[in-house]
């Protein structure tokens, strides 16, 4: 058995495809997880961790300082091995500084001169692949079932939940959850509002997003009365919890997505300036990925910038409302099928 520390400190959407690595270290022993503060929320109540502990490089902890102070904090447990999901410098120097003997990352990343061994970082394979290859380098590629995502909300979400649906979940309406927002601009795809107009006489609309996303929440409620406007009204475990118990997601490729992946909730991605095939698609069974195949400009940037470059955003704006709505109303058809 053997003790490991694995270094997530990337965006929400990484922390949750590094789940199926943390469920795989866990058959060897003890796990613990450096996360951001926000994805620890996320991971506090996953079975395959033992200790979540949250670095906040940006603020409390930020600087030399905090590092040191953190990775003195480390050095106690003695940890057999560190997995550095997240490849920056920093997080090696975590790594090395809490003597953690060894240090096993991407060849890739920023921070390799500090590992001890490095893993060839497959561009060819999901990303939550590519990060359970850290844990079995030269071993097989993981099944679909390996590679799954998980997250757990617990009691608390689910009273959160119970509380922001009230009366509308006994009616029997199919709830379909639609994530408008990104931090990416050019991430954003524009017609939520017209999708939901169109969705209203099938589905029971709720819009997940954070606080920074309540604008965006109140433009699609303003357009059809009647969803339920979750933006900056759950955590982050309890909104894994309210797509959970969606029959289906609609996002741009970001977070949400995640959060479906880990609660199987079936999802309409949107792509624009990103494509699938940089590793972020969405997990779910029977997800659908919808972009602009045509656009000899996509995808233009890895995260997507905030202004489209070319000034016509078409990678989104030619992805008109009813082509999505069309798929949403084939996903929740052929789950009324399979039942
Ligand atoms: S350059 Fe092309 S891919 Fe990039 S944002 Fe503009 S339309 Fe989209």
């Amino acid at each position: 058995m053997s003790t490991s520390l694995v270094i997530q400190t990337s965006f929400l959407g990484d922390a949750v495809l590094t789940t199926p690595l943390l469920s795989q270290l866990a058959n060897r022993g003890a796990v613990d997880v450096v996360p951001t503060p926000a994805a620890a929320a996320l991971l506090v109540n996953h079975p395959a961790v033992r200790t979540v502990i949250p670095y906040d490089k940006h603020d409390a902890e930020r600087g030399l300082i905090g590092l040191w102070r953190l990775a003195r904090r480390l050095r106690v447990t003695r940890y057999d091995v560190a997995i550095l999901a997240q490849g920056s410098w920093r997080s090696a120097a975590l790594a090395l500084l809490a003597g953690i003997p060894s240090r096993i990352g991407f060849n890739t990343s920023a921070g390799r001169l500090l590992y001890t061994k490095r893993v060839k970082y497959r561009a060819d394979l999901h990303h939550a692949a590519r990060l359970l290859m850290l844990a079995r380098p030269n071993g097989r590629a993981p099944t679909e079932d390996e590679l799954r995502p998980s997250l757990v909300p617990g009691q608390a979400e689910r009273v959160a939940v119970d509380a922001l649906l009230g009366e509308r979940t006994s009616r029997g309406d199919a709830l379909v959850a639609l994530a408008p927002g990104s931090i990416w601009g050019t991430k954003r795809w524009p017609f939520y509002p017209e999708l939901a107009r169109a969705l209203a006489d099938v589905a029971q609309i709720v819009i997940v997003g954070s606080e920074t996303d309540a604008p965006l929440g109140a433009a699609v409620s303003d357009a059809a009365p009647g969803a339920v406007d979750a933006t900056g009204r759950l955590s982050l475990l309890a909104s894994a919890e309210l797509i959970g118990r969606c029959r289906v997601l609609v996002t741009n490729d970001s977070a949400p997505m995640h959060l479906a992946s880990a609660m199987g909730t079936p999802t309409v991605a949107i792509f624009g300036p990103t494509v699938p095939d940089f590793g972020f698609g969405p997990l779910a069974p029977r997800s659908v990925v919808l972009g602009h195949d045509a656009l000899p400009c996509r995808p233009c940037d890895r995260h997507g910038p905030h202004r489209c470059p070319l000034g016509h955003h078409r990678c989104m704006r030619d992805l008109p409302p009813n082509l999505v709505a069309e798929r949403v109303r084939a996903l929740l058809l052929s789950r009324d099928v399979v039942a």
